[in-house]
């Protein structure tokens, strides 16, 4: 039996993970399961899946789900906090850890998984977003296996030859072609994008997702974030990563190499194929999703991405160029802004400028060690916080 902890376990990637476990009950056994708030979901998790730990962000949460578990599961231990999160990642039982908490507060826990040299199946973006170099140096340190679950970068995985840790010049791969499929407003007048709600930025044509990722895909900040994933995950340099937008969502995405052979990984648009092929790896077995019919899907279009209509893109690109913090501001400004946008205080269209202008504010901030990061995090959120302020 594989032991597996799932950070973030009530959210889209962890009811998805879920779901492939519960397909498989003679290999996989739950050992921990988290979520920030959603004390109902986690309970009714913890009833189905028995695992020897639960835990909740805050000790409220905590406290109620204790309460809730009191007379059917008194023997599941609950935890709160950083150090409930850090506890369910370090489990001496879990071999396996998903890291689908959203956004920079998955950070401490994945690293913590990495550190104890678990398989991490790599969900949360944006961690790697913010300490690319760090996180990849300590996954080698402690020969924690980092398998992504991100489709794009699964895809990529998928395609690339098994050495390709040797430096992809060296394995002859040329290029790393990351699909997108353009989300909500890819056709949409560019003039009318000022009045975009929350509820149609969500509504994202081929995927079902958290609202968070919904966004960015709106904002297509969510294939910059994923541009300085795959550099760190494959060691490549930004200038060998183009984005592709394909609408249709069946190719994932795809590798090139140097004798002109272009390597592509499809499927139908459901995370379980990412979450069972990481689980499972070197391995296969089944996921749930209906095998794809390409008489079905009958064409696949491609478009150069519009660095115009899609700001967001374009400073995620100069982010990863500029290196250093960069990354980390960027992603700090983009949780702050979405947040705000989700809670209808701020335009669509001010997403991007907020970003901006956090990040000239910033410039030349620390991004050595974790401490430096998590300060860079905190200082560029405050800033933030206060354009968007100065902005209602
Ligand atoms: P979601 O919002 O549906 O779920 C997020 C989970 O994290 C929930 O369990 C929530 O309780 C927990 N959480 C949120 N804030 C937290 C906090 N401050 N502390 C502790 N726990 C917290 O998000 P999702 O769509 O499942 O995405 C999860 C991650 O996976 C994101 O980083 C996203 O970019 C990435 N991802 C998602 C998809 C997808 O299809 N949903 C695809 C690729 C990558
Ligand atoms: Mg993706």
């Amino acid at each position: 039996m594989i032991g597996i902890s799932v950070l973030g376990s009530t959210g889209s990637i962890g009811v998805s993970t879920l779901d492939v476990v519960a397909r498989h009950p003679e290999r996989y056994r739950v050992v921990a399961l988290t979520a920030n708030t959603d004390v109902e979901g986690l309970a009714s998790q913890c009833l189905n899946f028995r695992p020897r730990l639960a835990a909740m962000a805050d000790e409220e949460s905590a406290a109620r789900l204790v309460q809730r578990l009191r007379d059917t599961a008194p023997e599941i231990e609950v935890l709160a906090g950083d150090a409930g999160l850090v506890a369910a990642a370090e489990h001496l039982e879990a071999e396996q850890v998903m890291a689908a908490i959203v956004g920079a507060a998955g950070l401490l826990p994945t690293l913590a998984a990495v550190r104890k040299g678990k398989r991490i199946l790599l969900a949360n973006k944006e961690a790697l977003v913010v300490s690319g170099a760090l996180f990849m140096r300590e996954a080698l340190e402690h020969g924690a296996e980092v398998l992504p679950i991100d489709s794009e970068h699964n895809a990529v995985f998928q395609c690339m030859p098994g050495n390709f840790r040797d430096g992809l010049e060296r394995v002859g791969v040329t290029r790393i072609l990351l699909t997108a499929s353009g989300g909500p407003f890819r056709e949409r007048d560019p003039a009318t994008l000022t009045e975009v709600t929350p509820e149609e930025a969500c509504a994202h044509p081929n995927w079902e997702m958290g609202r968070k990722i919904s966004v960015d895909s709106a904002t297509m900040m969510n294939k910059g974030l994923e541009v300085i994933e795959a550099r760190w995950l494959f060691d490549a340099d930004p200038s060998r990563i183009q984005v592709v937008v394909h609408p249709q969502s069946v190719i994932h995405s795809l590798v090139e190499y140097a004798d002109g052979s272009v390597l592509a990984q499809l499927g139908n648009p459901d995370m379980r194929t990412p979450i069972a092929h990481a689980m499972a790896w070197p391995e296969r077995h089944a996921s749930g999703v209906a095998p794809l019919d390409l008489f079905d899907v009958a064409r696949l279009e491609f478009e150069r991405p519009d660095f115009e209509r899609f700001p967001c893109l374009r400073l995620a690109f100069e982010a990863v160029a500029a290196g250093g913090a960069a990354p980390a501001i960027l992603n700090a400004a983009n949780e702050v802004a979405v947040q705000h946008f989700l809670d209808h205080r701020l335009g669509f269209t001010a997403i991007p400028q907020v970003i901006e202008q956090t990040l000239a504010s910033l410039e030349g901030a620390d991004a050595g060690s974790l401490e430096g990061l998590l300060q860079v995090d905190r200082e560029a959120r405050g800033v933030a916080e206060r354009l968007v302020a100065a902005r209602v």
